[in-house]
C-alpha cells in the first residue's frame, strides 16, 4: 500500500513539472559548427525532443552551450547538466572535442552533428524533466556504446517514458 502512494505522489510531480516547463532551446554554438553539421545537428534535436522549439532564446529558453572542452574536474565528460540544490538549471553544454573522442575516426559532418545532438538531447531532457537521476534504457542511459552515438538510428536516444 505504503509504496503505491509513494508512485502516485512522484506522478503527480512528474506532471507539474513537465507543465511548469518551457521547452525553448537556445543554441549557443562557440565552435562555430560548419552548416552541414549544423544541419544534422538540428535535425536529430527536432527527431528526439519533437517538442522543443529550437528558435527561442527569451529568458524562459533552455540555453544549450556546443563548446570545445568538457571542464578539467570532468575531463571525460561529453555534456553536463548543472543543478542548484534541487534544481536542475537552464544550461546545459555538450563538448565536441570530447564527442569526437568518442567517435574514434569518425569526422563527416552528419555523424558529428547527430552525436553533439544525442548529448545535448540527454543533458536538456535532465532539464525538462527536472530529473537528475538516469533510466535504464533511452536518451537518459548513463552511458551509451560508443559506437551508438553517430550511428544512423535514432532509436536507441529516444526518451522512454513509463
Ligand atoms: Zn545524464
Amino acid at each position: 500500500m505504503k509504496g503505491g502512494l509513494i508512485l502516485a505522489a512522484q506522478a503527480l510531480c512528474f506532471c507539474a513539472s513537465l507543465q511548469g516547463q518551457s521547452t525553448a532551446l537556445c543554441i549557443e554554438d562557440r565552435v562555430h559548427l560548419d552548416a552541414r553539421t549544423r544541419a544534422a545537428f538540428d535535425r536529430e534535436i527536432d527527431t528526439l525532443l519533437p517538442e522543443s522549439a529550437s528558435a527561442g532564446c527569451g529568458v524562459e529558453a533552455l540555453l544549450v552551450v556546443i563548446a570545445f572542452d568538457a571542464p578539467a574536474r570532468c575531463p571525460s565528460s561529453l555534456g553536463l547538466a548543472y543543478s542548484s540544490q534541487a534544481r536542475v538549471m537552464p544550461k546545459v553544454e555538450v563538448f565536441l572535442n570530447q564527442v569526437l573522442r568518442a567517435l574514434a575516426g569518425i569526422r563527416a559532418p552528419v555523424p558529428v552533428g547527430r552525436a553533439l545532438a544525442r548529448v545535448a538531447a540527454h543533458e536538456a531532457a535532465h532539464y525538462f524533466l527536472q530529473q537528475h537521476g538516469h533510466d535504464r534504457d533511452g536518451l537518459l542511459r548513463e552511458r551509451f556504446p560508443e559506437w551508438q552515438l553517430g550511428a544512423d538510428s535514432s532509436a536507441p536516444f529516444l526518451l522512454v517514458r513509463k
